[in-house]
């Protein structure tokens, strides 16, 4: 299934979420991350589930794997991430094929992030000398569309507090980066999914921003905002630096309260993003499709659950021809 139509079955007042994981390192990891899938997916119902990719394609075949696993195994709607930037056309090539043959409809089409080596080139110029196909994730949504026509449901990244590269995080500005995105948008994206954030008025601006663009290419898009839980202060910290997500200071009090004891930590962070889920939903009431969240887990189970469960995402059970001889079947089978 396609993100797009799943989201647009929906009713506007209703709600949904997605969840990322990346793939493990090991086969045992691999176990055990399929088990946990196994649970969240019967017990969160997400409306679909994202597969991170490695930068320059490091982690290929595990990405593809991962993401078959969940797409026929779990039978989950899927959608592969996939960079650009570094990597060679045959790599992204089997990477699409791959996608396709498994039944993935769904690529969120990044463009990565350079090796350190390539950062420093003057503009133009890269470290092999060459001329690159793929320099920023609009020539991925082009190539895709392309070679595939409508086959793939095309997502692409944005950033509520700007994106980083190479300017200081005070002259950081999401306006900034519009033409790129209003670029990639009318190459072909079929939907939007954010960077992680912690201030909800920040998120809500910026949402409010697309809508009200004069280029109109926004207005009836699907904007998915990205929530990271807090799974301990050392790594929120870690995280909002690499991201430069803005902690606003009342968050940032509270979490300093009680930042050497994990637990509360824990604790607190559900509450902290069940408001930021509260204030977007109520900020945000005339979005013209249901509202979505989409959660970074770090192929954690527990944060993520709490969340979802506190602020009511759980869809509804809606009863199919599939699932209601699933039923059946447990009913029959003792
Ligand atoms: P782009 O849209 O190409 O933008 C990159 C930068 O270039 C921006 O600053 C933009 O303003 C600027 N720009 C764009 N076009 C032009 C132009 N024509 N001229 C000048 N400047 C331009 N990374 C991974 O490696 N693997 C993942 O699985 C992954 N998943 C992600 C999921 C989400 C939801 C998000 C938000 C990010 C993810 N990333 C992932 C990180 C992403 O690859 C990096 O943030 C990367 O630096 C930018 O990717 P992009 O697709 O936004 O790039």
């Amino acid at each position: 299934h396609k993100i797009t139509d799943k989201v647009r079955a929906l009713s506007p007042g209703d709600s949904f979420h997605s969840l990322e994981f990346f793939p493990p390192k090991t086969d045992a990891g691999f176990h055990n991350l399929l088990a946990r899938l196994e649970r969240m997916s019967q017990a969160l119902r997400p409306l679909f589930v994202t597969v991170t990719w490695g930068a320059g394609g490091s982690t290929a075949s595990k990405s593809l794997h991962l993401a078959e696993l969940c797409q026929k195994e779990l039978e989950l709607t899927t959608c592969l991430h996939l960079t650009c930037t570094n990597m060679s056309r045959a790599v992204l090539d089997e990477a699409l094929e791959g996608a396709k043959a498994t039944g993935i409809r769904n690529i969120l089409a990044l463009r990565g992030d350079p090796p350190r080596s390539d950062e420093y080139m003057p503009s133009g110029e890269r470290s092999n000398g060459e001329e690159k196909e793929f320099e920023y994730a609009v020539d991925l949504v082009r190539y895709i569309r392309e070679k595939y026509g409508d086959y793939f449901c095309i997502g692409v990244a944005a950033y509520p507090e700007g994106h980083a590269e190479g300017t200081a995080p005070e002259f950081q500005d999401p306006k900034r980066d519009l033409p790129y995105l209003i670029e990639k948008v009318k190459a072909g994206a079929d939907f939007i999914m954010t960077q992680l954030f912690y201030d909800a008025q920040k998120y809500t601006a910026f949402e409010e921003m697309l809508r009200h663009d004069p280029s109109g290419v926004f207005k009836d898009i699907i904007i998915i905002p990205g929530l990271m839980p807090i799974q301990s202060y050392q790594i929120l910290r870690r995280t909002t630096k690499l991201s430069h997500a803005s902690l606003p200071p009342s968050v940032e009090q509270r979490l300093m309260d009680v930042k050497n004891d994990d637990d509360k930590v824990k604790t607190l962070g559900v509450d902290i993003l069940c408001e930021i889920i509260h204030q977007i939903r109520r900020s945000l009431t005339s979005s013209p499709h249901a509202r979505g969240f989409h959660f970074y887990t770090l192929n954690l189970e527990k944060a993520v659950s709490f969340v979802i469960e506190k602020s009511k995402l759980l869809r509804p059970i809606t009863f199919t021809a599939d699932n209601e001889s699933a039923i059946s079947d447990e009913i029959d089978d003792p």
